[in-house]
């Protein structure tokens, strides 16, 4: 699956799917809507359908934007997101395109609940942040980018607050869902997927 495709626009010839979420080509329809109480056909030029090609599912627009199904932001959670932790990455996509500071502070909660779920020792959220780099279950390189959006470090802004500074833009709420998917595939996933790995190859004796 291909999650960093096109973002929708009117009349693209493909755009990542909001029902598949694959980049794929979608087919366009104009809307023939018959007035109340009369034969002709009015053409609504605003109104347009497209239907992606893969999984034959549709999505509405009016005068150049996607009104169902409602648009998100940011590429589809992993399997490996449960719960609270699910919702709270969903509400940010769902949100994300019309409040991208509403999403940023959706997501900074997130990444806190994360590091203190997956540090369960005494300590402040940096203290965590350095003791998982340590222990190797996230990169150094995902404590510099919490540092540059801003979870964390010196200038960090507390999870669940809006940042009165309105530097949260589309560009940070990327950079957060990005951050959420390499704790998890790290943290979680990998460790998983090994696990599985070396269950399914023990020898029989
Ligand atoms: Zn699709």
């Amino acid at each position: 699956v291909q999650r960093t495709g096109e973002l929708p626009h009117a009349k693209a010839a493909h755009f990542t799917c909001p029902h598949c979420a694959v980049d794929a080509q979608q087919n366009w329809e104009g809307a023939q809507i018959p007035p109340v109480g009369g034969a002709n056909t009015h053409i609504d030029a605003a109104v347009l359908r497209s239907t992606c090609v893969l999984c034959e599912q549709r999505s509405y627009w009016i005068d150049g934007d996607m009104v169902w199904p409602e648009p998100k932001l940011g590429p589809p959670p992993s399997v490996d997101l449960a719960g609270e932790h699910h919702s709270l990455y969903e509400e940010a996509r769902t949100v994300a395109p019309r409040s991208p500071r509403a999403a940023a502070a959706l997501l900074r909660l997130l990444l806190e609940q994360l590091v203190f779920s997956l540090d369960t020792m005494e300590g402040t959220f940096n203290d965590k942040v350095d003791r998982l780099a340590h222990e190797g279950v996230i990169t150094r390189r995902v404590v510099d980018a919490l540092d540059a959006v801003r979870v964390g470090g010196r200038h960090a802004v507390h999870g669940g607050q809006i940042d009165p500074s309105g530097g949260d833009d589309a560009g940070v709420v990327l950079m957060l869902f990005t951050i959420v998917n390499t704790i998890i595939e790290s943290a979680v996933t990998l460790p998983r997927e090994t696990q599985s790995f070396l269950g399914s190859r023990v020898p029989s004796s």
